[in-house]
């Protein structure tokens, strides 16, 4: 087939579309348009090269633009910016920034990936020196070589999102004091708060400095270096600012040309990429998507989903049939020994989406406790009321988090239920898991309380179920009671003396027992139930309880 694909955006989304389209047909036209010097660069590995973790910048160009042009026979021109789609001429008007030309380029079919751009409010000293955004090549340049040449001793990271996390353990790193900024009551959006809140505590521990509910309000220069003064009436004094507020789709040339926007500004397509106009496709963060649990539109910056859509786009440009069926938005990030991911939807959204659902909370270790090195993960589920449908996953542990959030996410993928996760066999030799997987954990606890077999309360609805008729029972031995504390009130009955002790029970209470984990208070249900007593259980007992109302509650 002879055809004219124009690409806009030479990184994820454009150079995996033009990678594809010419795999299908050899005869095609392709030009891929970019408006920066480089194509297909690792911006995911940009703060591990900041940090000096990536050594060799060059490490960063996935390929150049001469091999990519060799090995695909693809017309890359770079430093050329698309500065306008004509859909009725079917053209789209090309700057050489380099000559500072313009000229027409047309096109069959065109396919934009142009990205986000980091948000940037008006703030007063916002454009001042020492003040970066991170997205290019040039501004990992930029924020390297102040830390190479200056070695700053302090910074102040705007955003606790994935990427400002990720330039904190960098900044770390290299020496750098850090304190993250961060306007919402928790770091990590994708995230609960009661998970990120372990993820907050472990930063602390790490000597990072938390603002939560904090608003930067302006940059000022002084002698001493760079003053930001916040929302709380403070002044943090510090040498660079790293600001990671968020992204916001490029839709500058979809606006211009007319194609429909989403409410958040993203291009709005059909299931094959195809934006308003049937020859014009749009891939990547600019892209407004379908959130693949509650079916609505959704944004996502992520490099999966667009390299996914690149390729249905060029499969559907070069006349395949291909659909994209929608984004779980599963990400992941490394904070120093943490790992912290998630899947799905979270609890967060699904109370906005006013879809009913359920949660449990598991913590297993990540391989046999008797093989050297096993971490405890902290498991959430999200999961339909009825028939235990999977919506969401979030993962937060030292070891083996990576794997389980990618069997959960499949497992959403494949529309699979929490009963199908009790039966899932995972591999297991004891330095990689246990014969139940902390996936099947997860399933097994979460299957029990679909059952009645276990009745839970949440960290957050303890008080509510702790009024005068109610007993709790800490299960815990006295050791790990005097190293971690308990939760005011309870009564200590270590779970093996249980049995033993049901005599002084009083059955007209309400027992909510709790252990650390959740394994032993499940036990204790079972044991107290069965002699007709009225028990409940703290789902993922003090270890989800403790680091929740010491981040959240204070
Ligand atoms: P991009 O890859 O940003 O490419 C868009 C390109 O289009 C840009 O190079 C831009 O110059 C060019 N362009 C825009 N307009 C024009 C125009 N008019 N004419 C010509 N060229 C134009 N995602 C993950 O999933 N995991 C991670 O760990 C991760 N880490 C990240 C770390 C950083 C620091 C950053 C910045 C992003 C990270 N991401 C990560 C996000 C991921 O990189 C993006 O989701 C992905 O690159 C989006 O692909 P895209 O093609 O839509 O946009």
């Amino acid at each position: 087939m002879d055809i004219k694909l124009v690409i806009v955006g030479g990184v994820a989304g454009g150079a995996t579309a033009a990678a594809r389209a010419r795999r299908l047909n050899e005869r095609a036209e392709i030009v891929l348009f970019e408006r920066g010097e480089h194509i297909s660069f690792a911006n995911c590995g940009l703060p591990y090269y900041i940090g000096g973790i990536i050594e060799k910048r060059k490490n960063l160009l996935v390929t150049t633009r001469e091999a990519f042009m060799k090995r695909y026979n693809v017309d890359v021109r770079i430093n050329c910016e698309v500065v306008a789609i004509h859909r009725d001429s079917k053209e789209v008007e090309v700057r050489d920034l380099a000559s500072g030309e313009t000229y027409s380029e047309p096109y069959d079919k065109l396919i934009i990936s142009p990205g986000a751009e980091p948000v940037k409010p008006p703030l007063e000293g916002i454009d001042l020196e020492g003040v970066f955004r991170l997205r290019s090549i040039p501004d990992s340049d930029r924020i390297k070589a102040m830390i190479d040449t200056v070695m700053p001793r302090s910074a102040v990271v705007v955003g606790g999102g994935y990427i400002g996390l990720e330039m904190v353990e960098n900044l770390i790193h290299r020496g750098v004091q850090t304190t993250v900024v961060e306007m919402a009551d928790q770091i990590m959006a994708p995230l609960d708060p009661e998970m990120a809140a372990i993820a907050q505590a472990h930063l602390k521990e790490r000597g990072v400095r938390l603002e939560l509910r904090c608003r930067v309000e302006s940059f000022v220069r002084d002698p001493d270096g760079l003053k930001v003064a916040t929302s709380r009436g403070s002044e943090i004094h510090c040498d660079m600012v790293i600001l990671s507020i968020g992204v916001r789709p490029e839709n500058r040339l979809a606006k211009e040309a007319g194609l429909k926007l989403g409410d958040r500004g993203g291009i709005v397509t059909d299931s094959g990429m195809r934006t308003s106009n049937p020859d014009i496709f749009a891939v990547g963060d600019a892209v407004e998507l379908t959130e693949y649990v509650t079916g609505r539109p959704g944004m996502f910056a992520l490099a999966g989903p667009a390299n996914k859509q690149a390729r249905i786009a060029a499969d559907n440009a070069m006349g395949r049939n291909s659909a994209y069926k929608g984004a779980l938005g599963t990400s992941i990030v490394r904070l120093f020994d943490l790992t912290v991911a998630g899947t799905g939807a979270n609890e967060k959204h699904m109370k906005e989406c006013e879809i009913p659902y359920m949660v449990s909370y598991t913590h297993s270790g990540s391989h046999a406790s008797y093989y050297p090195g096993a971490k405890q993960m902290a498991i959430k589920l999200i999961f339909s009321p009825d028939e235990g449908k999977l919506f969401g996953g979030q993962i937060v542990g030292e070891d083996g988090v990576d794997k389980r959030i990618d069997v959960l996410a499949t497992a959403i993928h494949g529309g699979m239920t929490v009963f199908d996760l009790e039966e899932l066999e995972l591999a297991y030799a004891p330095p990689y898991s246990s014969a139940k997987d902390p996936i099947n954990m997860a399933g097994f606890v979460a299957a029990n309380v679909l059952k009645g077999d276990l009745e839970v309360v949440h960290w957050n609805s303890l008080s509510e179920h702790n009024g005068n008729n109610t007993v709790l029972l800490d299960l815990r031995t006295k050791r790990e009671i005097d190293k971690l504390g308990t939760i005011p009130g309870a009564v200590h009955v270590p779970v093996d003396d249980l049995r033993a002790t049901l005599g002084t029970l009083d059955p007209a209470k309400d027992y909510i027992a709790f252990c650390a984990v959740g394994m032993r208070g499940y036990l204790a249900h079972r044991v107290l139930v069965q002699n007709g007593f009225k028990s409940k259980n703290l789902s993922g007992g003090f270890s989800t309880f403790a680091p929740a109302k010491e981040e959240i509650t204070g």
